[in-house]
This record gives structure tokens, C-alpha cells and sequence, in this order.
């Protein structure tokens, strides 16, 4: 007879974690406690070695769906007199300093409940129990308990508390339980707030998507604005109103087989749409799907979700297979979570609004993901996974990260743990920026971290960076593509110093300059700007961004100067002003980034000339190669300058403008241009290696999201013999960029 005393630590608080604990200890005829406490859930165990063996086998394989065990400390003690084992309820101050789970779709328990006549719970769209429901976006303070979540307003009804205080129950200390009896109550209104009275509201509702409206649709994060996505109509006045001309928009569809009528997907991406986490998968589009062709014009891509609460499995249970649901703001704006907010904000876009009474404390997006190279990438990393953290090799002290300027998304550092915000969104606007701001103090308060560094861009005009020199905390200012290499260095438990090959939009240089297609040598205490694209002017600034064929005339001008060659793509512009610009150098600043290469390149090779949406011309230069690279292929051969090697933009130009005199079409231009990138930093990556001996290569920065470049280039460092790490659990563009900060941060504070 042995008794022992585990602390078990990680996300095991609100999880139906004890409640497992007590049935598997009663099955293994265990006796003994478990109980909360400051430092983790205790369990006392007692009986044969065997069984306790028994129950550490069992305890990580059985673990609840939602608890995440990270340690288990072991000690032995002295055998008591216990008859049973027991759930000693925490006393008031026992809280778990332990971590919070994201918010997760519904179970498969729960929704056989929520379809059943004879359930309590039959359609009653705030079903949920310890397996599934909201967490993270009710949660005003801990301990995660009732009266420090938006449930707080909803006294538990005696059946419900009953369930609440049976171990033995699904729904034991289930915070956000409820029933139609004691629960939140959903209604409906027009755009100015007037209920419309109906027996159901949800089927209202189905009545109003199916006859072509807008409806506002209050969710787990936040608002959707739904559409039937079968109806052109609806979908472009949702576009005009929303003020997204042609950017893809998400759907929900009824199930997985409605799924598969719409997109194929492999295994890892059937696994990720039936996930708990449960994000939009972006997946290839099948030819003759019944939807309207306006939902991703010029896309083969398709962002497709299932449905992940009670409500919306309501929705699309019956005449609707699928909606756009997308998030519900204005452009760029965050998405909306308050009632009076949404009939505010979204009353000139939304034609009715469903609305619910339990509050959402904290927005967040739908997560976003890709398979690439065989392995589910996030593209935005936010609902279900935020805020789980990501695990760092050593226990550091506090800092806190404040990320870049698009995608903003924060982190705060504790122990070895980094809990990195859901997304933020582009810090461009007022509403934006109070959120990034109510986002950081909410997770200083919810994780009790006081940070003792702040680690923002180098660039000076980020709000993210004026937010940081207003605070009265230590400062490091970290290069933006150095963030991006320690981000991918981070997640790969990676020692330095390695090489990163970080392709990006745009990130402010240590000279000033706009850095974006860089190789950096280095790791978390420091790096060495080893190779880049010779940098070219952007006439306009940001504005060019909108334009690809001006950051294509300016980069023929730049190169070719006076003897400007004929471009077809530039025959009936009027460029005169632009080269006046460019000659005068009046707000041309100099940029050396991967993503306005491809926006020259796909602009002159006859492809997108203007763009409604950040990327788009890269996207789709890179569809129309049909994911094939061809055998045709150029070195950019670098040249050597001052220690550097520089990839010149004349030899990318001479070689593009020499194939299209020969009559190569926009799709072979695209196989070409990725082939040869391919070719040429593989060719970098040598020279560096032969220098240097360094055979770890990170991928990283917003241009591997592109499938044909990100795959050929892993594909072909393989083949030299490189071992290349990337990125899986963070997103390689900006959304990623706090990890890297907070690793420079805590390297910093080491030294
Ligand atoms: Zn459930
Ligand atoms: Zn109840
Ligand atoms: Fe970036």
C-alpha cells in the first residue's frame, strides 16, 4: 500500500478535470482527494503500485478534451485511513494559478442533447457543458468561477445547480451552464432596435436569410454578418455595405458532407474542420459548388468552417446548408461583441440583428488555417486557440510584446510560458487601437503578469510602438525581420545561430530603409543582415501598395532609367507623374521587400494591376501557375557588396521582359518568377553555408504564405541538405511577430 501526492499543472481548472480524476481514480479503485490549489490540482492517491501505475498511464490519455497537462509532480506520503476518494470543493482563496482554456465548439454530447425533443435543453442555443462552450471570451477576472464571467446574471436554476455540484455530472462546476429556464435568452430586432415578435426567433431568423437578407448574428467572439451563400444578390449589397469589394469571405457550412460538396480537403484538414478549435480551412474549391460566384471572385480557395455553437448548428439545421459568415465591422475595424455597439455600428449594414443577452468580455476572430507542405498552418491564430499558450525551452522573467502594425496580435511572457492575444487586426483605426490596448491589460489581469520589459518595432510611426514609449516600463526596440526569425526560431525550440530567409511585405530597417526580402544570420541575442533584393524605390509610399503597376514602373525606371523599355502592361497609363516623383525623389522611400517584387513582377507579367485586398496580386500570380513550377528557371545571381549579397532587380527585369517578348503567357511568367526565387535563395543559402557552416534554415515573413514558393523552396533546400524549420504554431506573417519579440526580449533581460 503506497500513497502519493501529484501536483498536476497546466490548463486543468473549468475543464471538467476533476471530476475526471475522481471517476478514474473510483474505476482503478484508487481512494483518496483531489483539490484545487495556488500551485495546481493535488491529488492524493492511495492503494496497490499497481493501480497507481494504472492511473499515470490513464491520466494523460484519458485527459479531458480541453485540459492540457503540462506538469505532474510526484511525491510520496504517509498512508492515511481514507475509505473513498472525494472531491474536496476549493475553499474561497484556492485559486489555480493555472491557465485558461480557449473557447471551444460545441460536443458532440451537448448536440445530440440540443437536437433531442425530450432534452430540457432541446434547441436551446446556450447549451454547453465542461467539454465545450465559451471561456476565454466570458472571462472577466479569475479564478475562472461563475461571478467572474459574463454568467454572472444568470443565477443557476436548482436543476442546473444540481448538475453543477455532481461530480458525476457532465456539467460539473461548468461555469457557463445553463437552461432555457435560468440561461440567456436570444431575440431579434430590426436595424433600429425594435423586436419583432415571433414564437421562434431562430427560425425567423432561417426565414430571413433564406429571403435574401442581411442578418447581424451575435456569436462566441463576436459579431457575423450572415448571407445565404447561394444568393449573389445578398452577397453583393453585403459586400457594398461591409465595404469589401472582392476580398475572399468565409463560410459555415451545415456539416462535413456539405463541406465536401463545396472543397476538397485531405485528412489533416477533414481532422482541423471537425476539430474542437474549429477555424475557417482554407481549402481548394471544387468546380460546380452550389454557391454563388461572388464569394472568392478570382480565388481557388475557399475558407470554410462548420459550425461551432448551439446556435449556429440551429441555423443550418434545416433550410440553410450554407452562410457566408463573416466577421461584423466596417473594413478593417474589429469585430463587434456589444448590443447596443452592433445596432450602432452595423445598422446601415445589417438588415436584422439576432441578438443574445449573455456579454462577450473579449472580442475574437475566427482562426484561420492552411495546409502547407503537408501541415495545418495558422493564418490567423485567434478563437480556440487563444489564450493557450506557446511553451519556451526556460522559465524567464515577464515581458510583454506589442507586436507590429497589421495583424496586430500581443504577447505577455510568464514563466516559460508565452500567451500570445487573440488577433488584434490592423492598428489603424481608433476602435482598434482601444482594443489593442483593453486586450493587454485584460491579459495582465487574467494571467496576474506585470511585465518588467516592453518590446515594441523599430518602427517609429507603429501606434503598437507610440502605445510602448508612453509607458513608464524599460523599452527594447526590436527589428522587425529579426521578430520574425526568432518567432520561427521560438516555436522550434531552436538554438542559434541560424539562417532565416524571411520574405515580407514591409518591416523597418536598422538603416532607415524598408526592409522585406532579407537573410539574416542569427538567433535571439542578435543578427547580421547577410542578403537582400536591392532595394527600390516605392513612389507614393504605402499608397503605391494599392498599385502594383506603379511599383512595377518604378522598379523598370529605377533599373532602366531614360531607356525605359515597352511594357504591354503599362501601354495606356499615364506614368509621366510617377517618374517625376521618382526622379525628384519625393516620397519614394527605398524598400528591398519580397511582397512588392511579386507586385512588380505580377503587374508587368500581365497580372493584377490594382488590388481590392492586401496580397491579392501575389495570389493570384501564384493561382495561375496551377501550382506547377516548370523546368524554365533564372539565378538572380547575387552580387557582393560591402560583405553583402545583393540580389539585383536588373537581372529579375531583363529576364521577365525577355519572356514576355517571347510571347510567354501570365501563367508561365508565374512558374518562372517562383522557380527562379527558388533557385536563387537556394543558391544564397550555399554561399552562406560554405562561409559560415550553418546548415538551419528558419522560413518565415508574410510571403510564405504563398504554397508554390513556401513547398519548391522547402522541397529544394531539402535537396541540398539544409534542415529547415518553419512555422506551425504561430503564422508566419505579423500575427506571429510578438513570440519573436518576447524570445528577443528574454534573451536581452538574460544578458
Ligand atoms: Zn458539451
Ligand atoms: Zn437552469
Ligand atoms: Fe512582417
Amino acid at each position: 500500500m503506497l500513497r502519493r501526492r501529484l501536483t498536476i499543472n497546466g490548463i486543468v481548472q473549468g475543464v471538467g478535470f476533476r471530476p475526471f480524476i475522481y471517476s478514474l481514480a473510483r474505476d482503478i479503485g484508487l481512494v483518496g482527494s483531489v483539490y484545487n490549489t495556488s500551485d495546481g490540482v493535488k491529488v492524493e492517491l492511495q492503494g496497490s503500485l499497481s493501480q497507481l501505475e494504472q492511473f499515470d498511464a490513464r491520466l494523460r490519455s484519458e485527459a479531458p478534451p480541453l485540459s492540457t497537462i503540462i506538469s505532474v509532480k510526484l511525491e510520496e506520503i504517509p498512508i492515511l485511513e481514507d475509505s473513498e476518494f472525494t472531491i474536496v470543493t476549493s475553499h474561497d482563496n484556492a485559486s489555480v494559478s493555472t491557465l485558461i482554456s480557449p473557447d471551444v465548439a460545441l460536443c458532440d454530447e451537448c448536440k445530440d442533447e440540443l437536437f433531442d425533443e425530450h432534452n430540457r435543453r432541446y434547441r436551446y442555443p446556450f447549451i454547453n457543458c465542461t467539454n465545450c462552450g465559451p471561456r476565454y471570451t466570458i472571462i472577466e477576472n479569475i479564478p475562472y468561477d461563475r461571478r467572474f464571467t459574463s454568467m454572472k446574471h444568470f443565477p443557476l436554476c436548482e436543476v442546473c445547480h444540481t448538475e453543477y455540484q455532481d461530480p458525476a455530472d457532465r456539467r460539473f462546476h461548468a461555469q457557463p451552464n445553463a437552461c432555457p429556464e435560468c440561461g440567456p435568452q436570444v431575440w431579434l430586432t430590426d436595424q433600429k432596435g425594435e423586436r419583432i415578435d415571433s414564437r421562434d426567433s431562430i427560425s425567423k431568423t432561417i426565414d430571413l436569410l433564406v429571403g435574401g437578407k442581411i442578418l447581424a448574428i451575435k456569436g462566441l467572439g463576436g459579431f457575423h454578418l450572415a448571407v445565404d451563400a447561394t444568393n449573389a444578390d445578398a452577397i453583393a449589397r453585403l459586400r457594398l455595405v461591409k465595404g469589401r469589394d472582392e476580398k475572399p469571405l468565409a463560410l459555415m457550412v451545415r456539416g462535413i458532407d456539405t463541406a465536401q460538396e463545396l472543397v476538397d480537403f485531405n485528412q489533416e484538414e477533414r481532422a482541423t474542420l471537425l476539430s474542437i478549435q474549429a477555424p475557417i480551412v482554407l481549402c481548394t474549391s471544387k468546380a460546380n459548388a452550389k454557391i454563388a460566384s461572388n464569394i472568392a471572385p478570382g480565388n481557388d480557395r475557399l475558407g470554410v468552417m462548420l459550425p461551432y455553437t448551439p446556435l449556429h448548428h440551429l441555423l443550418l439545421s434545416e433550410k440553410l446548408d450554407t452562410l457566408v459568415m463573416t466577421s461584423a465591422n466596417f473594413s478593417e475595424e474589429p469585430i463587434c461583441i456589444d448590443n447596443d455597439e452592433s445596432l450602432d455600428r452595423l445598422s446601415g449594414l445589417a438588415d436584422y440583428f439576432l441578438l443574445h443577452n449573455r456579454d462577450i468580455y473579449l472580442r475574437s476572430d475566427d482562426s484561420v488555417v492552411m495546409e502547407m507542405s503537408g501541415t495545418i498552418r495558422p493564418i490567423r491564430r485567434s478563437r480556440g486557440f487563444a489564450p493557450r499558450p506557446i511553451f519556451m525551452q526556460n522559465k524567464g522573467p515577464s515581458v510583454l510584446a506589442v507586436g507590429g502594425e497589421l495583424k496586430n496580435v500581443v504577447g505577455l511572457s510568464k514563466d516559460e510560458k508565452v500567451f500570445l492575444s487573440q488577433h488584434i487586426g490592423d492598428l489603424e483605426n481608433l476602435e482598434a487601437f482601444e482594443f489593442f490596448q483593453m486586450t493587454i491589460d485584460h491579459i495582465q489581469q487574467i494571467f496576474e503578469i506585470e511585465p518588467e520589459l516592453i518590446i515594441h518595432d523599430l518602427h517609429p510611426e507603429y501606434l503598437s510602438t507610440k502605445w510602448a514609449k508612453d509607458q513608464s516600463i524599460p523599452l527594447l526596440g526590436v527589428q522587425h525581420h529579426h521578430a520574425h526569425l526568432a518567432a520561427c526560431m521560438a516555436e522550434n525550440n531552436l538554438d542559434g545561430p541560424v539562417i532565416g530567409i524571411i520574405m515580407d511585405g514591409t518591416g523597418y530597417g536598422t538603416d532607415g530603409t524598408i526592409w522585406g526580402g532579407e537573410f539574416l544570420l542569427g538567433d535571439a541575442n542578435g543578427f547580421e543582415r547577410m542578403a537582400h533584393f536591392e532595394p527600390m524605390p516605392l513612389p507614393g509610399g504605402e499608397a503605391a501598395i494599392k498599385s502594383p503597376w506603379r511599383i512595377g514602373l518604378s522598379y523598370l525606371h529605377q533599373v532602366f532609367d531614360s531607356n525605359l523599355p515597352d511594357s504591354p502592361a503599362l501601354k495606356d497609363r499615364d506614368i509621366q507623374p510617377i517618374i517625376q516623383m521618382l526622379d525628384a525623389n519625393i516620397n519614394s522611400p527605398l524598400t528591398s521587400s519580397c511582397g512588392r517584387l511579386f507586385d512588380a513582377v505580377a503587374a508587368l507579367s500581365g497580372g493584377r494591376q490594382e488590388i481590392r485586398y492586401e496580397a491579392q496580386a501575389a495570389i493570384e500570380f501564384m493561382q495561375v501557375a496551377q501550382n506547377e513550377l516548370g523546368k524554365d528557371y533564372s539565378i538572380f545571381a547575387p552580387t557582393l557588396t560591402d560583405g553583402k549579397y545583393i540580389i539585383p532587380i536588373k537581372s529579375v527585369l531583363e529576364n521577365l521582359l525577355s519572356r514576355i517578348d517571347t510571347g510567354r503567357n501570365v501563367s508561365q511568367l508565374s512558374q518562372w518568377f517562383h522557380n527562379s526565387l527558388i533557385h536563387t535563395f537556394v543558391r544564397i543559402c550555399e554561399e552562406l553555408r560554405s562561409e559560415k557552416g550553418i546548415e538551419k534554415i528558419v522560413l518565415s515573413g508574410g510571403v510564405f504564405q504563398n504554397r508554390l514558393l513556401f513547398e519548391g523552396l522547402l522541397a529544394g533546400l531539402a535537396q541540398k541538405g539544409f534542415s529547415t524549420f518553419t512555422h506551425q504554431q504561430v503564422p508566419c506573417n505579423d500575427g506571429g511577430l510578438a513570440l519573436g519579440q518576447v524570445a528577443i526580449g528574454l534573451k536581452y533581460l538574460q544578458k
